[in-house]
């Protein structure tokens, strides 16, 4: 089929829940992609932080082509080899005892929202459901999640929303003291608003939260659905605050591109929940998980590739601000690792446009923010392509103006 026909019946067939752009991607190798017109293209948005080993990882190509010819699917009626590995390397991995996968980030945050609240329910007086969260946040798209995102563009057209939420800005700490009341069980944060714009909070932030949730014995729920698997140079984000939450949410890159969500958590709050309480007919499938362990142990092998992460984000923000020096309507570049945004005074969505004519698939957030967010196997010479096109197109801003 011809990709203006193939278009044409996407618009026809599919939901309009998505701004697309006029591309077919069919092939993926690394950092490339490749459109239904053979055109090539370094992709520096991974999708959405997923693909954060490039695309079609061999590792995950032989996992996923294994699994498949043994076994795609029973139920969790039963044990799984592929998922019980997994937990067991997420757990080795990290600050969590036990794991409950899904398929999604909103289906981990949901796992998270109903752990909290069954865990209040039988902890702290059978009086606590509120959970404190971030403005700007973004924690999924179902009901319960966009009720926790701190955002009104995801909630107006869908109200009423779930009870128990309440927002505070992110990055303020004396906010979520002033918050919390007797009615609060959980703090549920991002360790960096990626979709929120790309918002680092200060260094101390999250020991402050953790102190305070200590004090008052609440939850510290995190959302590493974009953060976690390497992408900020650890592999989970709140390793750069030298503390540990009580549960944590994956998703994204976790499956190395297969689709899985998983809520992780300690043996105190996992205790919350009994045989009945919560379930997925597919989370933590074989051929899911198989692609996850693959991916998992893709990233840690010789601590190479998140090292790499963080060297090369520090090299991209470096470029970037050159950039800032250069433009004065950029006005500010800010992230970790490999999760960097950079913020302009005008929409940045036809710069997007300009660099995927140009062969580099990008985004923007937040209708000013442009995102980047490339596979953690990018290397310096593919940044400076990027970064020369964006100087180029900046350029041409420039004399327009
Ligand atoms: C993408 C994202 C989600 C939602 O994940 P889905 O898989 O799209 O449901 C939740 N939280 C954060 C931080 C995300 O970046």
């Amino acid at each position: 089929m011809s990709t203006d026909k193939l278009i044409e019946e996407s618009k026809k067939y599919l939901f309009n829940t998505y701004g697309r752009f006029p591309v077919v991607f069919v092939r993926g190798r690394g950092m490339k992609l490749w459109d239904s017109d053979g055109r090539e293209y370094l992709d520096f948005l991974s999708g959405i932080a997923v693909n954060n080993l490039g695309h079609c990882h061999p590792k995950v190509v032989i996992a996923l082509q294994k699994q498949a010819q043994k076994l795609i699917h029973v139920s969790n009626y039963f044990h799984i080899e592929p998922q019980i590995k997994l937990a067991k390397a997420l757990c080795q991995n990290s600050f969590a005892d036990r794991v409950f996968f899904c398929n999604s980030g909103a289906e981990a945050n949901e796992a998270a929202i109903k752990l909290a609240r069954k865990y209040a329910k039988e902890n702290m007086g059978g009086q606590r459901y509120e959970i404190i969260t971030a403005l700007k946040s973004f924690h999924g798209r179902t009901m319960a999640t966009i009720t926790a995102t701190g955002q009104e563009k995801f909630q107006t057209a869908f109200t009423p929303l779930l009870p128990g939420f309440k927002y505070v800005p992110f990055g303020d700490a004396g906010a979520v003291r002033d918050a919390v009341t007797d009615k609060t069980c959980a703090v549920m944060m991002e360790p960096i608003q990626a979709e929120g714009g790309v918002n680092v909070p200060p260094d101390d932030y999250f020991g402050e939260l953790r102190a305070l949730c200590d004090e008052k014995g609440l939850l510290l729920i995190l959302d590493e659905v974009q953060t976690g698997m390497g992408r900020t140079g650890k592999l989970f984000a709140y390793e750069h605050f030298g503390i540990k939450p009580d549960i944590m949410t994956l998703a994204k890159a976790l499956g190395g591109g297969a689709a899985i969500g998983a809520c992780l958590a300690t043996d105190k709050a996992a205790e919350a929940f009994s045989p009945g309480d919560h379930a997925s007919t597919f989370g933590g499938n074989p051929l899911a998980c198989a692609a996850g362990l693959a991916s998992l142990e893709a990233i840690l092998e010789d601590g190479w590739l998140i090292g790499s992460c963080a060297r090369m984000g520090e090299y991209f923000a470096k470029e970037l601000l050159k950039l800032k020096e250069k433009y004065h309507f950029i006005r500010d570049v800010r992230g970790r690792g490999l999760l960097i945004g950079m913020e302009l005074d005008f929409d940045a969505a036809p710069v997007v446009r300009q660099a995927l004519a140009e062969g580099f698939v990008i985004n923007s957030t937040m209708g000013s923010v442009l995102r980047f967010v490339p596979p953690l196997i990018v290397t310096e010479e593919e940044i400076d392509a990027l970064v020369e096109t964006l100087d180029r197109i900046f350029e041409g801003r420039l004399h327009h103006d």
